[in-house]
This record gives structure tokens, sequence and C-alpha cells, in this order.
């Protein structure tokens, strides 16, 4: 991406490398998270960074979604309205696009990056074919809301399930974002978690059901010795507070194939219901999957360290969110596999 900008009148200005294809997506946001859209870019950003906004946009982002995109996220203060049909990215020549803002939003001040306006001494010529598009920006469709009675169904009385929330007492776990502890957020969702499975007859017992500090071993031996038909241990990331770019999903299993399919039917339903990065289905060599003698997976629900991710893993609906998600992926794989 060459520059951008966001002049006084609203309107966003980009230059980028010639006759490139651009595409731009809105989500309309909601809770203490204000509307953002979003334009993807050919190329590696040299340096993922936020910039703080002004007037009505709360931030700028310059991410990497994936390798080879740059992703340019402008997030508005929560609670502003816009209307995405309104918002069309137009090609002002091969290498200049704009998006009118809506100005009765108001108050803008300008920002940006790099010089928009410089002409680059030697105008490349189009491609052939090649006419400045105008995208327009889709809103994504609304993910479902889960409910406990979307809950798969599986013969009630058969399964027995051990859920370990990660870390605990004086051991915090990943601190994010605000002072958010791992310990507390990921105790919240397994609790949650063994009641949804509960609800549809599976038994499910927990290496810690309080603010305790429990060593890996005794977690591993207690679902050695249940018995049980999965063990899935809770936890959520962190990265340095310098990397607020870093979000998302990620499940691990350890070599087992049905390991594996417990952590894919987990991280697939969560990425079903709730929007986040997927940062995939990994092999990982934690010592609660390594030891543990049934099926088992361990997920991460999260970056406390992350700007998406930290907002939400304090919002209540978006943990219960998290927990239907990872009841609803164990339920699937004890209907398959179990
Ligand atoms: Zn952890």
């Amino acid at each position: 991406m060459g520059a951008w900008r966001i002049n006084a009148d609203g309107v966003l200005e980009l230059r980028t490398t010639p006759n490139v294809n651009l595409t731009a997506s809105f989500d309309a946001g909601g809770g203490n998270r204000g509307p953002r859209l979003w334009i993807d870019f050919p190329g590696t950003p040299t340096r993922p960074r936020n910039i703080a906004g002004a007037g009505p946009i709360r931030q700028v982002r310059i991410g990497a979604p994936e390798p080879g995109i740059t992703r340019l996220v402008i997030e508005f203060l929560p609670g502003t309205q816009l209307d995405p049909t309104q918002l069309k990215l137009e090609g002002v020549d091969s290498n200049n696009w704009k998006l009118q803002l809506p100005n009765q939003l108001g108050g803008f001040i300008a920002f940006g990056e790099g010089n928009v306006d410089r002409v680059d001494p030697v105008v490349p010529m189009p491609l052939p074919g090649y006419k400045p598009g105008e995208t327009q920006l889709s809103p994504r469709p609304p993910l479902r809301t889960m409910q406990a009675s979307d809950l798969p169904q599986v013969n009630r009385g058969r399964f027995r399930i051990v859920i370990d929330p990660g870390h605990g007492g004086p051991d915090p776990g990943a601190v994010g974002i605000g002072g958010n502890q791992e310990k507390d957020v990921v105790l919240e969702i397994s609790l949650q978690v063994a009641e949804l499975l509960r609800s549809r007859g599976v038994e499910a017992l927990l290496t810690r059901s309080g603010d305790i500090d429990v060593d890996l071993p005794p977690r591993v031996q207690l679902a050695n010795n249940s018995g049980a038909d999965a063990f899935v241990s809770i936890h959520a990331n962190a990265l340095s507070m310098s990397r607020p770019d870093v979000n998302g999903l990620e499940t691990f299993y350890f070599q087992s194939l049905q390991g594996r399919n417990l952590a894919s039917a987990i991280h697939s339903s969560l990425l079903k219901t709730v929007r986040r990065t997927n940062r995939g289905v990994k092999e990982g060599r934690f010592y609660v999957i390594k030891a543990t003698r049934m099926p088992s997976s361990l997920v991460e629900v999260g970056f406390l360290t992350g700007s998406d991710d930290a907002a939400d893993m304090i919002d209540p609906a978006h943990r219960r969110q998290l927990s239907l998600a990872i009841a609803a992926g164990i339920l699937d794989y004890l209907r398959l596999e179990g």
C-alpha cells in the first residue's frame, strides 16, 4: 500500500501500486465495538500498526490477516451508524481510490500516512482491459447467535468429558489489555461449557472449579483415572502488548487422529459462532494433551493482548458464545466419534 488519508470532508483516499484489485467489506459492530470497514490489498505490510483515530474514527489498523495480504481497518466510535449500501470504494485511476464516508457523521479531521497526492514520475500503463473499478462494500452476513437449544443431541448418560480450565490461583496465565487474566476468563468459560454439556446428558468433570492452583500432573491424573471419552483444556493466548494486531483462534491436539478430530470439531464450531481470525488447528506438545490417554485438545479462545479479542473477552455475551461453541464442538465430536 502506498499512502492513505482521511480528509476533512470524510473522504478516504488511497494510493496503491497500479492495477491492483482491492476487496472491501463492512461489519456493523455492536456493544462496545463500533462499525468497521476494511480493505484488503495484495502484499504483506512492512510494519503492522495501529493509529489512533480522530473525529468519528476510533482507530485505523494496518495488519496482515494472512501472508501476502495487507488489511487496512477503519474502526468508528461505538454507536456510530453507518449504512453499508452508501459506501463505495471507487477507482479514480490506475492507482488511486476513494471512498466517501457518510458526511452527516461530521467532525472529520484529516489524518493519514504517506503522500496520497504524489504523482508517480513514470505513470505505468494500465494492464490491457483494466478499468478502475467500483467496489460495493457488502456487509458480512450476521453470524448466528447460538442458544443452548441449538446444541447437538447425543445419547444421554453415555459420555464423560473432562474440562480443564488453564492456570488458577497464584498463576494468572496470560495477562492482557486492561489487566485481564487468563485464569478468570477460562474458568468462567469452562464452568459454562461443563454446565452446557450436562444439559445434554453428558457427565462433565472439571480439573478446577474455583480460583485455585492445580499442577499439571494431577490434572492429567484426574483425566486418566476418570475413564473420560475426551479431555478439553481451555486457555487464552497472549503476545507482547506491542502486538495488538495479533488476534484469533487456534486449537491444538497431540498426534492422534481422534485428538485432531476433536480439535477440528471445536475449532470449526467456534469459527461458525464467533467471527475471529482463523489461526488453525495445529499439532502441539502441551503437557496436558500429551500425557492424557483419551482424545484431547487444547483450545486458545483468543488473544488477551489483541485489540479485537481483548475487547470481546470481557464481554459476557461473547464469553457465552465461546462457551456454547466449544460445547457444541464437543457434542459434534461425540455424536460422530464417541
Ligand atoms: Zn494458558
